[in-house]
C-alpha cells in the first residue's frame, strides 16, 4: 500500500480527525497507487494517522476513512453502514424517510444515501467511494431490504473527480415517483427528476417548526421547490399560502402536494424569480404575516461570498418590508461558506435598513440525520432563523 507523508507541521488537522487532506499539506506519496486507492497517511516523522482514499486530481487529495490501522474492505464498509443505520434508529424515532448516510459525518466521505419510505437513493461523489458502489449497494440491500436502490450520480461535483454523470437503478426497482410521509403530511418525491436526490430532508424538522406559527396567517413561501414549507403552513391553519419557485416543474409538484394534503384551495403556486416576485409584491403593496426564504446556496465557493451576501441581504430586506407588524420571517441559508455569524449579520443589516426591529423566536439548523463532525465545522451548513418582525 502506498503511504502519503504530510509536510512538517501539517498533520494537526488530520491528527484531530478532520477527514480532508489538501494537496498543499502532502509532502509526497510513496509507492504505487491508482487514483481512488486507499493509502496510509503518516505525519512528517512517519507516525501513522489513518487511511483514506486518494485522488491526485482533486484539491482535497485524500479523504480519510479511518484513524485506525484496519483493512478497508467489504466488512469495513458493512460496519460503517450498520453504524449509520443504528444512529438514525436512535435519533429519529420512527421516521421512514431520512438521510441514511451523510458522507464525512458518517465516516464515509463522498457517500450520500437518502431513504424515502422503502426506497433508497445513492450518490457517490468522489472517485474513491464510487469504486465501492456495487459493494455498498449489496450491503444496503442486506441491511435495509429496500424495494430498490436508485443512483442519482448526475451531480456536477463528479466532474471535478473525473467521474461521468449517470442515473439509474443499482438494485431492484420502484416507481421513481414516491409518496413519503413527513410530519403527518404526504409529499410526492420524484427521485428521477427532482433536485439532488429528490427531496430536501435536511429541512424536515424546520418545516415541522413552522406549523404551529402559521395559524391564521397569510404566508409567502419563497424558493418553495415542491411546496414543503407551504403545505406545512397550510396544514397549520394558514389563511392563505402563496409559493414561488423559478422551476416550473417544482411548482407543478407543489400544487400536487397541496392537493394531496387537502389544502389545494388554500395554496397558490407561481413559477417565477423570487427576486422579481418580491419586488413586484412590494410595489403593489401586498402584505404577509409569514414569509419563508429558503434559497439555494448563493455562495458556492468562498470567492462568490460577496455576491452571495448581497443576494441574501436583498431577499431578507424585501421580505421584512412585506411583513405586517408581528409577522414571522423564516430565513434560511444552506451555504456552508456563509457562516452562522455572517448570516446573522446579513439579517441584522437588512433589519437596520428596513428600520424594523426583529427578535429571535428560534435558531434552527439541519436535522439530526445530517450531523457534522466537531472537528469539521464546515459540515454545519444549514441555518434557519425564525424571527418576529415588529
Ligand atoms: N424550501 C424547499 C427547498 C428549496 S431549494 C423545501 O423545503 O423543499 C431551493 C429552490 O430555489 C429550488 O427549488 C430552486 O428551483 C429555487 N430557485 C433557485 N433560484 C431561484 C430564484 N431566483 N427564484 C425562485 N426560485 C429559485
Amino acid at each position: 500500500m502506498a503511504v502519503a507523508q504530510l509536510k512538517r507541521g501539517e498533520h494537526h488537522r488530520t491528527a484531530s480527525g478532520h477527514p480532508w487532506v489538501y494537496r498543499t499539506e502532502i509532502l509526497g506519496i510513496n509507492g504505487r497507487y491508482e487514483p481512488g486507492d486507499v493509502v496510509d497517511v503518516v505525519d512528517f516523522r512517519g507516525r501513522f494517522l489513518g487511511k483514506g482514499y486518494v485522488n491526485p486530481a482533486s484539491q482535497i487529495t485524500i479523504r480519510m476513512l479511518t484513524r485506525r490501522d484496519e483493512r478497508v474492505d467489504e466488512s469495513f464498509l458493512r460496519r460503517r453502514l450498520e453504524a449509520a443505520c443504528e444512529y438514525r434508529r436512535r435519533t429519529l424515532d420512527s421516521r421512514k424517510s431520512y438521510r441514511l448516510v451523510f458522507g464525512e459525518a458518517d465516516f464515509l466521505p463522498g457517500l450520500i444515501v437518502d431513504k424515502f419510505e422503502d426506497c433508497l437513493v445513492v450518490q457517490t461523489l468522489a472517485l474513491g467511494i464510487d469504486r465501492w458502489k456495487g459493494v455498498i449497494a449489496s450491503i444496503l440491500e442486506e441491511l435495509v431490504r429496500p424495494a430498490g436502490i436508485y443512483e442519482r450520480n448526475d451531480a456536477p461535483v463528479r466532474d471535478l473527480e473525473g467521474l461521468e454523470r449517470r442515473t439509474g437503478f443499482l438494485a431492484g426497482s420502484f416507481d421513481t415517483r414516491i409518496v413519503i410521509g413527513e410530519n403527518g403530511l404526504r409529499f410526492v418525491v420524484d427521485v428521477e427528476n427532482g433536485q439532488k436526490t429528490g427531496h430536501f430532508l435536511d429541512q424536515v424538522e424546520n418545516r415541522r417548526a413552522i406549523v404551529g406559527l402559521a395559524s391564521g396567517r397569510r404566508v409567502l413561501d419563497c424558493f418553495c421547490y415542491t411546496g414543503g414549507f407551504a403545505v406545512h403552513a397550510a396544514a397549520g391553519g394558514a389563511r392563505e399560502v402563496e409559493g414561488i419557485d423559478v422551476s416550473e416543474w417544482a411548482v407543478g409538484v407543489a400544487r400536487e402536494n397541496a392537493r394531496l394534503n387537502g389544502v389545494g384551495d388554500i395554496c397558490r403556486f407561481v413559477a417565477g424569480n423570487a427576486f422579481d416576485e418580491l419586488r413586484a409584491r412590494e410595489r403593489s403593496g401586498e402584505r404577509y404575516d409569514m414569509i419563508v426564504l429558503d434559497p439555494p446556496a448563493f455562495a458556492k465557493s468562498r470567492a462568490s461570498l460577496e455576491d452571495a451576501v448581497r443576494g441574501y441581504k436583498e431577499i431578507n430586506l424585501r421580505a421584512i418590508r412585506l411583513l405586517n407588524p408581528g409577522g414571522i420571517l423564516v430565513s434560511c441559508s444552506c451555504s456552508r461558506h456563509l457562516t452562522e455569524d455572517l448570516f446573522f449579520a446579513v439579517v441584522q443589516d437588512a433589519l437596520l435598513d428596513s428600520g424594523r426591529a426583529g427578535r429571535v423566536v428560534e435558531k434552527r439548523t439541519q436535522g439530526r440525520d445530517h450531523p457534522y463532525l466537531v472537528v469539521a465545522p464546515e459540515g454545519y451548513y444549514l441555518k434557519c432563523l425564525i424571527l418576529e418582525i415588529d
